[in-house]
């Protein structure tokens, strides 16, 4: 059976990184000095201008999918919806603070962490949701933590240099609350430094990501949602790098022997939306039976930040994170899908309707349709969730996807015969 022999090293590298917040929280209860400060950022937030001031830094939003992954999100989002939040928003949300009110998570059990580590600062970023501020806001109030927040403009067609002059000022006003918060004065060689390892980072990413490209895939969409942990949590650190480094040798290995995780494709599938966490192994295993290789996604492709430039660090981050996919208009999203279409060379397109994520679910206002109307794919929408599987009834959606999957070859029989 095909397997991605980096595997180990990103348990170890996932490991370390949470034990090293095993230290942080050892020295928040008194048992260790530690001169290290953590902060708490958003998923697509300014990881390298925190990473700049020594902060290590917790993704809730990462550990958000680790309770969907581990199916314990269905256990803490009744603590959320106790003190009001509304089980029909961000499952995330509403998981991880229920995590946090139950004083319980998998942290526990994987890495011997009673929870998060506590922060010294919190920073958000809006260009994904809005919902990112109410929480970060949330644990603010709770933890009576510093707090400070980017607001770009949202749903852009064009990034325009007005919108980065904007943003590259938001960024900097945040430095006061970093300098506080660390102890340490902004140093903008260290900040450049720190941009220059993620940007290196995410090319190499990009790179593990167009090996899917060839035929057999070396890496599906399913292993690339597990293989962005490091590009999500470490980037800007020589340790994402590596690792990439790594993986992506071993892909281009695979091309090369012509070895991948279907040996026949049938069908060439694009992902659009969340992954549902907590089903990721059966949904993989579905379209491999199908001999479907889904090999390209929006999600995987959202830490590809090629704006990155040590030179104009201020300037690039706010363009690197303002244009963003979730951040687009639906006509600069169509865009972005059709030249993926075309390098993927994709036959059909998934877009998962995430219930409690309208801001990633792209199915609600007609862009299907227009995919098929201007690209000649076929498109299927599924129903599911990122965490809450309440959401999603297995037996249907398999359906779904198996007669999707038919009538793909069918169509392509055909027009073979033709
Ligand atoms: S983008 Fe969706 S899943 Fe992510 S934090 Fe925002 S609402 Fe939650």
């Amino acid at each position: 059976m095909y397997k991605i022999q980096s595997a180990k090293l990103l348990k170890e590298v996932m490991g370390n990184y949470f034990l090293g917040m095993l230290n942080e929280v050892k020295s928040a209860s008194g048992g260790k000095d530690t001169s290290k400060k953590m902060a708490w950022c958003t998923s697509v937030g300014p990881a390298e201008l925190l990473r700049s001031f020594g902060f290590e830094v917790h993704f809730p939003e990462n550990h958000g999918a680790l309770l969907g992954a581990t199916r314990t999100a269905g256990d803490f989002i009744p603590e959320s919806t106790k003190i009001g939040y509304n089980s029909d928003i961000c499952s995330y949300l509403t998981a991880d603070i229920g995590s946090y009110l139950k004083k319980q998570t998998p942290l526990q059990e994987h890495y011997g962490l009673d929870g998060p580590p506590k922060p010294d600062l919190i920073v958000y970023n809006t260009n994904q949701c809005r919902e990112v501020q109410d929480w970060m806001t949330w644990f603010a109030k709770e933890l009576n933590c510093p707090i400070a927040g980017i607001t770009p403009p949202r749903h852009l067609d064009e990034v325009t240099d007005a919108h980065i002059q904007d943003v590259a000022a938001q960024f900097k006003a945040i430095i006061p609350a970093c300098e506080k918060a660390s102890g340490q004065k902004f140093d903008i060689d260290r900040f450049r430094e720190v941009l220059k390892l993620s940007k290196e980072a995410t090319d190499l990413w990009k790179k593990v990501l167009g090996t899917a490209k060839f035929s057999p895939s070396p890496i599906s969409f399913f292993d690339a949602t597990i293989h962005m942990g490091p590009i999500v949590v470490l980037r800007g650190t020589q340790i994402a790098k590596d690792y990439y480094a790594a993986l992506l040798k071993e892909l281009e290995d695979n091309v090369t022997k012509k070895i991948g995780f279907l040996t026949e494709e049938r069908s060439r599938i694009y992902w659009d939306g969340m992954p549902i966490w907590g089903k990721l192994r059966p949904m993989s295993e579905l379209f491999i039976q199908n001999n479907a290789a889904v090999v390209a996604s929006t999600y995987c492709n959202s830490w590809v930040f090629d704006a990155f430039d040590e030179k104009a660090p201020f300037e690039s981050s706010a363009r690197a994170y303002t244009e963003i996919f979730i951040n687009r208009s639906e006509d600069a999203k169509l865009k972005i899908l059709s030249g993926l279409v075309k390098d993927f060379r994709i036959d059909g397109m998934i877009f998962h309707d995430a219930k409690t994520c309208a801001n990633n679910s792209n199915s609600r206002f007609g862009l299907p349709q227009r995919v098929t109307e201007s690209l000649g794919i076929p498109t299927l929408v599924i129903e599911g969730d990122l965490c809450d599987l309440r959401f999603y009834s297995e037996g249907q959606t398999t359906t779904k996807i198996e007669t999707f999957l038919e009538q793909i070859e069918s169509s392509k029989t055909i027009s073979m015969v033709r």
